[in-house]
């Protein structure tokens, strides 16, 4: 029997151009999470399935995450066709892909939620995808870049957009905004957003929606960062006594 490949092709129809194309998926039986970070970047022990989320149609240019692919509207499809025309190379995103290759589709991703006034939400998923994948390279300074850039994307969303629990619920969002600030070195700023979200939880309306795991990191969080600070000011504190001194 051939042993079973971690990954396979699956074909599907382009929402945009109605092509039949084919994608890439993980085997679930080789997704084996190992870790994750506060800001739920995940680390896997063999195939690393978030490389696989950007699907592209090779044929006309369309791209979006796997989970809203199919979603495309009538005034996405113009602005993909008008804006793309001509300028795409036909080209096959199926098969392997590296950090470097998942993150050119997740760029392709991002230009044409660009050209298609894509969500705030959505902006803010690819951004901090991106973030993350320059986090498995050690590239910190396209990290921050990125990071940043979701941050901004996940404020407008809290803000402007009607947030359901079926995809991202207003506590997941302060929390993760909160996270972001507080990697991105905005340590008032994450405390503000952890505050926020605590006292969100415990209006009778929250009963249930929250989910456990946040809200227990908002707590350790809060503590980290106070630490954090304290010990901030000691050492500022000792470097002036040693100038004065
Ligand atoms: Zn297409």
């Amino acid at each position: 029997m051939p042993e079973l490949e971690p990954i396979y092709n699956s074909t599907v129809t382009c929402p945009v151009c109605d092509k039949q194309i084919k994608v890439t998926k993980v085997r679930s039986k080789f997704v084996k999470l190992i870790k994750q970070d506060e800001d739920f970047c995940p680390y896997y022990e063999q195939t690393n399935p978030i490389f696989y989320e950007a699907w592209i149609c090779g044929n006309c240019g369309y791209a979006a995450h796997s989970t809203v692919f199919n979603d495309a509207t009538g005034n996405d499809q113009k602005a993909v066709l008008d804006k793309l025309k001509g300028k795409w190379n036909k080209r096959d995103f199926s098969g392997e892909r590296d950090i470097a290759k998942a993150l050119e589709a997740f760029k392709i991703v991002l230009y044409n939620l660009q050209i298609r006034s894509g969500s705030f939400s959505e902006f803010a998923k690819i951004c901090l995808r991106i973030a993350w994948l320059y986090r498995y390279k050690g590239e910190w300074v396209n990290e921050y870049k990125f990071l940043s850039f979701s941050l901004d994307y996940y404020k407008k969303a809290f803000t402007g957009e009607h947030l359901t629990n079926g995809k991202l619920d207003e506590y997941t969002c302060m929390y993760i905004i909160g996270e972001l600030a507080r990697r991105i070195g905005n340590n008032e700023e994450a405390l503000q957003w952890f505050g926020k979200l605590i006292s969100a939880s415990i209006r009778p309306d929250a009963k249930g929606k929250v989910p456990p795991l946040i809200l227990e990191n908002a707590h350790n969080l809060i503590y980290d960062i106070k630490e954090a600070i304290k010990n901030e000011k000691k050492n500022d504190q000792e470097s002036g006594n040693k100038k004065t001194s």
